[in-house]
């Protein structure tokens, strides 16, 4: 459920009218909404009780200051992958003791930071990595908290594949190395061994590969205890898909919980959790103008001044984006349309024969689905400006985000002397 509708023939998030937004601010622009974002917390949150979880929100899906704010205030957490997530997690309130430091390329000083930082916990991906940590550790006096990741080794497709042998999926560490880099982290005097991590993927649309990964992981713990090693606690990472309208419907918050509850019941352990999409999907959208209607054999291009550099997703994963007129269609039938960017690249293509309400130049369109791996992979290709981001809250609105215009660009540029006009 989200809080983005018609009313009185009009596209609103909660109490907004969005073309109030598209007018006073420009387009293109991104919009969140509050109360959904507030909702999927909750959702996600509530579906585990009374097990007390930690759901930590994937920042690379959304990093805007003000979204992890909306989400630090209901006590979430942050899943990072760098620094500088950290650093954004931090000064949107979320407290230390609830950020996970996640990523395979972790440098010795994002390392240092986060320790420096005292995050929760460090998921840690290999050997060196730990080997470098334990380093980082030692030299700052400090004891952090780990995970080690592993990859189950669960084969895509329909049926679930779990291999308990020998690790040797491409990705990752594997169960027998994880197990063995879990002990010495266990006895490595500078590092407080916590638990395990997995995260299996994006937009999951099936829950038997989850479950498939969380029996490993219970599997792992069970074992490790067995020898006398303790373990406290599992990150089960994020993945859980959100409905892109044409897709059949991933498994609820609801389906996925009464799932991970019983992979683990009876099974005393603290759970953490690393949704990014499943928060944020639904709880942004991205508006645009159509400038130009390019008629032509067969059907017209509706050329929009939203571009692949704003929103990516189309470009690089075939995504699946609805697209809704902000004023609501009258009775006119839906005409085909292939929807483009201005950007000069082929890729710019957001969608072909979509079947849409009739469109004409100078109206507004919101491409649903955007609050998730949008703004953060936005891109100021083509000498664009970075479109701005908009916060909602009941009948109030914020830009949260200015528009980064050409001038905040050329600020960062010089020309050498040697170019110099004399
Ligand atoms: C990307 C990522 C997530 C979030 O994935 P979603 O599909 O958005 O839920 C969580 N954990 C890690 C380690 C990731 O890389």
């Amino acid at each position: 459920m989200n809080h983005f509708d018609y009313r009185d023939g009009e596209f609103y998030c909660e109490g907004v009218r969005l073309a109030d937004i598209a007018e006073t601010v420009g387009t293109p622009v991104y919009v969140y909404s509050s109360a959904t974002l507030e909702r999927h917390y909750d959702v996600f949150k509530n579906a585990f009780a009374p097990r007390e979880v930690l759901v930590a929100f994937a920042v690379k899906a959304n990093a805007n200051l003000a979204v992890l704010a909306t989400l630090a205030r209901k006590g979430a957490g942050a899943d990072t992958v760098s620094a500088g997530e950290i650093e954004r997690a931090l000064r949107a309130g979320v407290p230390a003791s609830r950020i996970i430091f996640s990523g395979v390329g972790k440098t010795e000083d994002e390392l240092a930071f986060a320790v420096g930082a005292g995050v929760h916990q460090i998921n840690v991906e290999s050997i060196a990595e730990l080997e470098t940590l334990s380093r980082c550790a030692a030299a700052l006096g400090a004891k952090p908290a780990i995970a080690i990741r592993v990859n189950p080794d669960v084969g895509a497709g329909g049926h679930e594949k779990i291999s308990t042998g020998k690790g040797d999926a491409k990705f990752g560490v594997s169960i027998d190395q994880a197990l063995a880099l879990y002990r010495r982290a266990h006895a490595d005097p500078h590092l407080a061994a916590k638990g395990l991590a997995v995260h299996i993927g994006s937009q999951i649309k099936d829950l038997a590969p989850l479950e498939a990964a969380f029996g490993v992981l219970r599997g792992m713990a069970e074992r490790l205890r067995g020898d006398g090693v303790s373990i406290e606690r599992l990150d089960l990472g994020g993945g859980l898909g959100v409905p892109y309208f044409h897709e059949p419907d991933p498994p609820s918050p609801a389906e996925y919980a009464a799932m991970v509850l019983r992979v683990f019941d009876g099974f005393d352990v603290s759970l953490a959790f690393e949704p990014g999409r499943m928060i944020a999907g639904n709880a942004g959208v991205l508006l645009a103008r159509v400038i130009r209607l390019q008629e032509r054999p067969g059907r017209p291009i509706l050329v929009l001044d939203a571009g692949m550099n704003d929103l990516i997703r189309p470009a690089i994963y075939d995504a699946y984006h609805d697209i809704k007129p902000l004023k609501q269609a009258q009775s006119a039938p839906p005409k085909a349309y292939d929807v483009v960017g201005p950007i000069c690249e082929t890729g710019d293509t957001f969608t072909r024969n979509r079947s849409l309400p009739e469109l004409r130049p100078g109206d507004l369109v919101a491409f649903l689905t955007a609050g998730a791996y949008g703004a953060v992979m936005a891109s100021t290709y083509n000498a664009r400006a970075l479109a701005p981001e908009v916060l909602v809250r009941g009948d109030r609105y914020e830009i949260v985000r200015r528009r980064w215009t050409l001038e905040d660009q050329l600020a960062l540029e010089r020309t050498p002397d040697w170019l110099e006009r004399t």
